[in-house]
């Protein structure tokens, strides 16, 4: 029985089975949803399409472990910090087999996997740190001095999320670990092509046995059960991540609930690079190649719109080609493997289309790929258009897919930021040049969440990362991300009653 197999005949739950109020309970749903293998398309797992029923008992839950139960009301901050420690050491101890499910239910080289299995078990000890160091501020009474001021902050409350498909347990980490260390309760959706990480990682949680019943909960399935959470009158925050189009939709339905809650969107982009005269040809085709096609190109600051400058066009553009055409796409569980296969059938028929789109509609010139690949699955060549015009829809509107739109040479960077200035995303953007003034203007003017100079796609746990505009609001990661888990309460008390 190869590995692959193995993990998936000892799947720790089945097919009818959600966590919730801290155990695996059976789902009221009648539909199930299959799980595929991108790489074969071929089912590899059946889960619960939740209903009504099944999400009202999951935000009940935490409903109530969030106002009756020990962990806001009884352990400290220091004890929900080891709560989450052990949670770290629980996915660590099992991250062979987590890396395995992800590998195999997304289709990502296992490499990569690694890389993201590394960065979750970093995140959930990064918000453990943060646990017991919930702070309020005092405020010296400023009209009566018998009267003091401060401020306590305190766990916003239940917290609905519901993610993209993309990073399914990095993406979970990035929600999931600053709320628990805020004290908060949670109802998690993740992505309906990718429910098995998360499985898998409410089985370790419940396993510490540290975490009291209805702290974290989840419900499978998709825009039926993602709309309820949004809609339910219990939850007071939602975190979402997805595309623009459901974040509007999001944003529209929390503000017509009974209760207003507060929402952070994290959603699409389309971001720029821009290649100076000066830059390192060699090095930098490499870094905008992967800043493109790193996950397939499912990644929402996957660098799509790249400018190079006129001086340095014509010989930047075989570079490009060339690391394009260098990626190695393999089986996803092969360790060489660079690129993997699209999610699902929608996002590679998508991809394709936008690939008629780039030859026929914008008449782009195409430096390379445009073809499915490997006779099987969702996989589609590395794909590069260049001389693509700044307003193609290739240019401006989210593919997520491995496509690569190399815009007509520029002559100035001022030009370059005019432009930028009305890209309707604003959250990734990168750079790669040496000169100090150019640096500065690009990273003081460019209103993007995150700006790489000379590298691509690199992310910390303590760095923020957010949108402007249509790439949405809110942080995830940071402390900012951890903060806005939190809300203020200030309380003025007469010390001479
Ligand atoms: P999507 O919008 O189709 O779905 C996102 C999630 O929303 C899924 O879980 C889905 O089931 C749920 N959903 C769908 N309709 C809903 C509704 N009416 N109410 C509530 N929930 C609903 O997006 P996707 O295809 O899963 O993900 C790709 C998108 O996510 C891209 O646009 C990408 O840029 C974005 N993304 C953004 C970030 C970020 O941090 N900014 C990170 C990853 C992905």
């Amino acid at each position: 029985m190869s590995g692959n197999a193995s993990i998936l005949s000892r799947l720790p739950f089945d097919e009818k089975l959600i966590y919730i109020d801290g155990e695996w309970t059976t789902s009221q749903a009648s539909q199930t949803c299959r799980v595929e293998n991108p790489d074969t398309a071929e089912t590899i797992a059946t889960v619960p399409e939740c209903n009504a029923q099944d999400l009202d008992h999951a935000v009940k839950a935490a409903y109530t472990a969030f106002h009756d139960g020990p962990w806001v009301n009884e352990y400290s901050g220091s004890q929900r910090r080891d709560a989450l420690l052990a949670l770290a050491t629980a996915i660590e101890e099992s991250r062979q087999d987590i890396e395995e499910l992800e590998s195999l239910n997304t289709g990502k080289p296992i490499s990569d996997v690694r890389v993201e299995l590394d960065d979750t078990i970093d995140l959930f000890r990064f918000f453990a740190g943060y646990a017991d160091k919930v702070e309020g501020r005092h405020i010296a009474a400023q009209t009566n001095r018998n009267l003091e001021g401060y401020t306590v902050k305190v766990p916003v409350g239940v917290v609905g999320f519901i993610n993209a498909f993309n990073y399914p347990i990095c993406l979970l980490a990035w929600k999931v670990a600053p709320a628990l260390a805020a004290g908060c309760t949670i109802v998690f959706k993740p992505g309906p092509q990718t429910p098995l990480t998360t499985q898998y990682f409410a089985h370790l949680l419940h396993k510490t046995g540290k975490f009291p019943r209805g702290v974290f909960n989840v419900v499978l399935g998709g825009v039926g059960v993602g709309q309820a959470l949004v809609d339910h009158d219990l939850v007071d925050k939602i975190g979402f991540t997805g595309s623009v189009a459901t974040g509007k939709q999001v944003i529209q339905s929390t503000a017509s609930t009974r209760n207003v809650r507060c929402t952070s969107v994290e959603l699409g982009g389309k971001s720029p690079g821009v290649v100076m005269p000066d830059a390192d040809l060699d090095k930098t085709a490499k870094l905008v190649v992967s800043g493109c096609m790193a996950n397939a190109g499912m990644n929402c600051n996957a660098l799509t719109r790249l400018w190079v400058h006129r001086s340095i066009y014509d010989e930047f553009m075989p570079r490009i080609k060339a690391a394009a055409e260098a990626l190695v796409l393999r089986t996803p569980q092969d360790g060489a493997t660079e690129m993997g296969p699209l999610i699902d059938k929608r996002q590679y028929d998508r991809v394709l289309e936008y690939i008629r789109i780039g030859r026929e509609e914008d008449r782009a010139a195409l430096l390379t790929g445009g073809q499915p690949a490997l006779g099987r699955g969702y996989w589609i060549q590395p794909t590069v258009f260049f001389n693509v015009s700044p307003t193609a829809r290739i240019a401006t509107e989210e593919i997520f897919g491995p496509v690569l739109s190399v815009l007509e040479p520029f002559d100035s960077l001022d030009e370059v930021i005019e432009i930028e200035r009305k890209n309707e995303f604003g959250l990734a953007a990168g750079i790669f040049t040496r000169r100090h003034q150019d640096i500065a203007k690009f990273t003081r003017k460019l209103r993007s969440g995150t700006i790489w100079v000379n590298n691509y796609n690199a992310l910390y746990s303590y760095l923020p990362f957010g949108g402007f505009r249509n790439s949405g609001f809110g942080r995830e990661l940071g402390y900012e991300s951890f903060d806005g888990y939190l809300v203020p309460k200030s309380i003025i008390d007469d010390i001479s009653y």
